[in-house]
């Protein structure tokens, strides 16, 4: 088996615009396995979807080469750029975008149609990709007629129909409401495993990101932070960034020297939520205030305050107590630089 379904090496992107030069991504390296997973994550406007459709070939990188397999299918210093349908990948996106005067069947086909599959082979194709999604039953009415849901599993369907090598898919669940949101998650999950087919998947949300993927790679300002399974970057986040946007709540970020017993100077502490104990006052490493406290399901999250630092803490039990006292492991801190970036401890 090839050990890299896509490479993604140096790639920059600069638009150019009346207002002058977006520096989109800079430099961007990625390896991407067969059969994988991989998210690309981040905030709003940190070109996710420009490196995705540079990898679909929908759009050209400024520098930068693209492998798929041993084959390239962008380079710079060769001035080769495949089309899309050159590069076997289907995308899927935010809007369905399904013909509304066809049925679901002929959606389905449309793909296998155009590729003039034998009538046969198409019918065979579209049952067993509906049967996987099920949406076999709904398969001779139109979009309009279908739930949001319904609709996105159809433009799902539609995109695996051919079995491409490469699945693309840009924030695909963000129409749906939380609860089929997460459903679908872990579906989608399903399907795309048991199918085997490499998919790189866009999303803005983290925990989306922990959930799907088996590696994500989280994008800021065009600037590859960490690439890495959820728990890499969950429990070795590279930077205050990785550290800040991945869990939630936030992880809380204390300077050191307003912790007695650590010694370093210039340095940030970053210790979750979920780590910190709350005990009797002076019974903790510090004595804080409670501000406030929000009850979620049967958990709590309690901000308290310390010498004007916010600081979050998620616990089971909780008995409004007004001064309190924090406890963590030492194991569970992790130390930033003054830059932000990660110290081995
Ligand atoms: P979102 O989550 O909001 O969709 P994103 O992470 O997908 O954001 P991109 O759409 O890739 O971000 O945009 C990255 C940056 O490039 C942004 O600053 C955006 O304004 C800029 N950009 C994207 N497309 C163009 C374009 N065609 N012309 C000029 N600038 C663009």
């Amino acid at each position: 088996m090839k050990k890299t379904a896509i490479l993604v090496r140096n790639v920059k992107k600069i638009f150019s615009t009346a207002k002058g030069r977006v520096l989109a991504l800079d430099r961007i390296n990625l390896e991407i396995k067969p059969g994988e997973l991989f998210i690309i994550l981040g905030p709003s406007g940190c070109g996710k979807s420009t490196l995705l459709n540079i990898i679909a070939g929908l759009e050209e990188p400024t520098e930068g080469e693209i492998f798929f397999g041993d084959k390239v299918v962008f380079s710079d210093k060769k001035h080769l750029s495949l089309e899309p349908f050159e590069r076997d990948v289907a995308m899927v996106f935010q809007s369905y975008a399904l013909y509304p005067h066809m049925t679901v069947y002929q959606n389905m086909a449309f793909p296998l149609k155009n590729l003039k599959y034998k009538k046969k082979k198409i019918r065979e194709q579209v049952i067993k990709i509906a049967q996987m999604l099920r949406i076999e039953t709904l398969l001779e009415r139109k979009p309009a007629e279908l739930s949001g849901g319904q609709r996105q599993r159809v433009a799902i369907g539609r995109a695996l129909v051919r079995t491409p090598q490469v699945l693309l898919m840009d924030e695909p669940l963000s129409n749906l409401d939380a609860q089929l949101r997460a459903e679908m998650r872990v579906e989608l999950k399903v399907l795309i495993k048991d199918l085997g087919i490499t998919t790189i998947y866009v999303t803005h949300d983290q925990t989306e990101a922990m959930t799907l993927g088996d590696r994500i790679a989280l994008l800021k300002e065009g600037v590859l932070q960490q690439t890495g399974s959820p728990d890499e970057l969950f429990y070795c986040p590279k930077n205050t960034f990785v550290a800040g946007f991945i869990g939630t709540p936030s992880m809380n970020f204390l300077s050191a020297e307003i912790i007695k017993s650590i010694k370093k100077p210039n340095i940030t502490i970053g210790i979750r939520p979920q780590d910190i104990e709350i005990r009797p006052p002076n019974k903790g490493i510090i004595n804080a205030f409670v501000k406030l406290v929000e009850k979620i399901g049967d958990k709590y999250l309690v901000h308290v305050d310390y010498r004007k630092q916010k600081i979050i803490i998620e616990t089971s039990n909780f008995s409004k107590e007004k001064e309190v006292s924090l406890f963590w492991p030492k194991e569970k801190m992790h130390f930033f630089d003054k830059n932000g970036e990660r110290i081995e401890s």
